[in-house]
Parts: C-alpha cells; structure tokens; sequence
C-alpha cells in the first residue's frame, strides 16, 4: 500500500532529470555557422584555429571553437562550408574617398599641390554633384565588398549619399562630411560646410548602428586655427570622430611653416585640435616629439603606402609610430591617388616598403601588417570593441578566403600567405554584421552590371567635357 505514493513520485523525479538533461544537451538555434581549415582571429594572442567555425547570431559572434564543439554546441538556419579555406577579420580601409573611383585615372604622377589644385578641386567643382556620389560610392563599395573590405573610412562630398549607400550596400563606414573653406562645388564656404556637415550628423547619428557619422576636417593647411576650433567643439559637442589629413607631404610642412611657424601635428596640438577622437590620414612627416603627441592624444594615424608612393609624400615612419605605441590603421587613400581601393596591395605595401626603408627584413613582419588592417586599424579608427578581430561577443564582421588558386600552393604559414601572396580575387564571401554580403563571388547587396554601366555614362560625360575644355 506504501508503495502507491512514491511511484508517481519517483517518475516525476527521473522525468525532471530526463527533461532538464535534453534541454541542456539540446544544441542552441543560431542564424549561421561558418567554417574554415583556418581561422586566423587577430585577437591579442593572434590565436589561430584549425578546422574551426564560428557561430554567428544576430549579428555577433555567439562562439568560434574547433569545428566539431561548434557543430555539437548550435544547430544552424544557415551552413557555410570550410574546406580549403581561411576566416580572418574582415579588411578595414582607414582612409578614402569612395566616391573618387570615378577619378581613376584621370590624372597620374603629378605632386600633391599640383595634382590637388590643378585637377582633383577644378573637376570636384564642375562633376561632383549627388548622382556622381552616389554612384561612384556604389562602385567603390562593390570593389572593397570583393576585395574583403568591410569598413571603410570616408571623406567626401554630399555624405547623405555615401550614408544611404553604405545602408544598402550592408558595408560599415565612418562617414566624415568634408569640411574645407574654399568652395567645392558641394558647399560655398566654411558655414556653409559646418552646416551640411551638422545636418548630415543629425540624419544619420543613431539610425544605423553600422554607420558612424564623422567630420572630415580637408587639413591643417585648408582650414584657418579660429575654424579647426570651432570644428572640434562642435565634434566633442555632437559625440562625434573627426578625420583629418595630418602632415602628409612637404609641401604642407612648407605652407603650415610659412602660415604659423610650426609643423602640422605641433600647429594643431597647440590649438587644442586633438582634444577628443582623432583620425590622422597620412601622416608621413611627423617628428619625434609629434609623435608622443599623437601617443598621448590617442589620435588614430591611416598609413596610405601605396599613395604616399605614388605621389611621392615620402614614407611615414610606421614601425617607429607602432614601437611607440600610436595607433596605427591602414587605408588606400582615394582611387585617384591609388588607383584602386585594394588593401591587399596595401597590407604587401606596408610589410615591403618599411623593410626596404629601413634595410631590415625583420621590421612590419606578416602579423604586424595584418594587425593594422585588422584590428589595429579598428582601434585606430574607434572601433576596436566593436569589430577588427573574431572573438565572441564582436559584430559579426569577417571574410572567407579560398586556398584553392596556384599562387596559394602549397601553404606552410597561413599568416604568411595571408600578409604576401593573397589577392583580392581569393577572398569568397564578406559577411558584415552577420548578413551575407558576398557569397561566392556574387555581390549580393549591390546591381555589378549596373553600376558598372552608370559608372561609364559618367565618365564619358567627364571625359568629354575635360576633352572640350583643353
Ligand atoms: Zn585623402
């Protein structure tokens, strides 16, 4: 008779236990597991995953672990196979004009001075207007989505344009309204920038968590002390970055000299410029003591290897910033002083050239370089909680590349072929805040074909109105 009651008892017991052990043993529902031979995390120990995948779910990295706990731990909506190829932190482009791809091109090895006063600003003036934004930020974003690039920096013209596209297009961007006295062709003079630039900012500033509006202060030798300041109160005030060209050439030297007897970096910290979030493009000629400025004001500094080359600036002393402790990114610079928005040709660039430099191979190794367009460059750029290395709890921000071309067999160092022998072409699928912004080489977000034929329409206009005027 006793034995009536513990029966349903016990079973309720062991039913509990049944019933709590499924559900831990259940494995958790996530939008998209991802999978590599290699994961290549760019986290602070460079740690490097074999046969790895990570899960991904609204947006985050949820988990990255060998391929087997991750598959045991989350069930899937959407799989993406690993074989014969590498994750890695999406590429960051800490310094472009996007919009300018359609410059390329159009005029070549010139000087800075001459190249800026003689062609970029007359046909910015005549060219520039919404639809050349918005076009040529379109075939800018489908270049860098097809190179690996997921954030970029921008500095351009008619931001609201550059904004509504990077929305589409699924890219993330810091998108600084160009500010500069002269008349553009965009704004008549300083308010008038000001103004559109705070517009811009009240649009944009809170409405998509993958854009970061920003004030692109043109430089120190374009813009009067009196307005950097105002720039700058105005930035602290709103909560936003400014970007800036920071001592890129000599011939800015030479004019910021002659105007206010100093050097660049000298000339803004004097003026309180570097009092709250920085990016410096360029700079290529800043003393000893500018840099511990540039240390102890935390501003970002975009090395532009490839631009610097070409229009002859010089080569900034990147290794020398890095050792002590400034952060440094890595960007194209515009199509028009590049020419393309590759920044694998930039990450080669910048292990090669300091290496020549300096007459050390030993200096800018394979992981140094792909730390500034990685991570580093996220820290450089103020984002380096948010994106720049595949740790949990990250935005979802990575790329898959392909070991299967020639020129990636056979492979000993996964960080030595990412560093020196990958291209653009190898790169598979782009994911940004975990949406698929290119899977397999198909541009998924972005019309290629159309884009392409408004590009040639536009330049054709260009070309035949450059061609009337000679
Ligand atoms: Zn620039």
């Amino acid at each position: 008779m006793t034995i009536n009651h513990p029966a349903p008892l016990f079973q309720l017991f062991w039913f509990l236990i049944l019933a709590s052990s499924s559900i831990t043993a259940k494995a958790d529902s996530v939008d998209l597991i991802i999978a590599a031979d290699y994961i290549v995390t760019m986290d602070d120990e460079n740690t490097v995953i074999t046969d790895g995948a990570i899960a991904i779910d609204k947006g985050l990295i949820v988990a990255i672990d060998s391929r087997t706990s991750i598959e045991k731990a989350f069930t899937a909506r959407q799989k993406i196979e690993g074989k014969n190829r590498v994750l890695m932190p999406g590429l960051i482009n800490g310094h472009t004009h996007a919009a300018m791809t359609l410059f390329r091109g159009i005029a070549d090895d010139l000087p800075l001075m001459e190249w800026l006063t003689k062609y970029i600003f007359p046909a910015e003036i005549r060219f520039v207007n919404p639809e050349f934004v918005r076009t040529g930020t379109q075939l800018a974003c489908l270049e860098m989505i097809k190179g690996g690039t997921t954030t970029f920096v921008d500095m351009y013209f008619h931001p609201r344009e550059i904004a509504k596209v990077v929305d589409k297009c699924g890219m993330r961007a810091v998108i600084g309204a160009a500010v500069i006295e002269q008349e553009s062709g965009y704004t008549k003079d300083f308010r008038d920038a000001m103004n559109k630039a705070e517009s811009f900012i009240s649009q944009w500033q809170g409405k998509n968590s993958r854009i970061s509006p920003a004030i692109a202060a043109h430089a120190a030798y374009t813009i009067s002390p009196d307005n950097l300041k105002f720039i700058r109160q105005r930035a602290n005030k709103l909560g936003v970055p400014i970007s800036i060209h920071l001592s890129e050439s000599r011939a800015e030297l030479e004019i910021v000299n002659k105007l206010y007897g100093d050097t660049s970096i000298n000339h803004l910290e004097g003026i309180d410029f570097f009092n709250g979030p920085t990016i410096g493009a360029h700079v290529v000629w800043p003393t000893e003591n500018e840099i511990s400025i540039l240390v102890k004001r935390k501003v970002g500094a975009i090395h532009n290897p490839t631009s610097n080359m070409k229009i002859a600036s010089g080569f900034a002393p990147i290794p020398e910033m890095i050792a002590a402790g400034v952060h440094v990114g890595l960007g194209t610079d515009g199509a028009a002083s590049n020419n393309d928005l590759d920044m694998w040709d930039e990450i080669r660039m910048a292990a090669f050239i300091h290496k020549g430099r300096l007459l050390d191979p030993k200096t800018m190794p394979a992981a140094m370089v792909l730390n500034i367009a990685t991570s580093g460059g996220a820290k450089a750029i103020g984002l380096g909680d948010a994106v720049g290395s595949l740790t949990a709890g990250r935005r979802a921000d990575l790329i898959q590349i392909s070991l299967e071309a020639t020129h990636l067999v056979p492979l000993y160092d996964v960080i030595s072929h990412l560093a020196y022998a990958v291209d653009a072409q190898d790169v598979q699928t782009v994911i940004v805040d975990g949406e698929i912004l290119m899977r397999d080489r198909k541009v998924l977000t972005i019309d290629e074909d159309e884009v392409i034929r408004k590009a040639r329409v536009i330049a054709a206009k260009v070309n035949a109105e450059i061609r009337s005027s000679q």
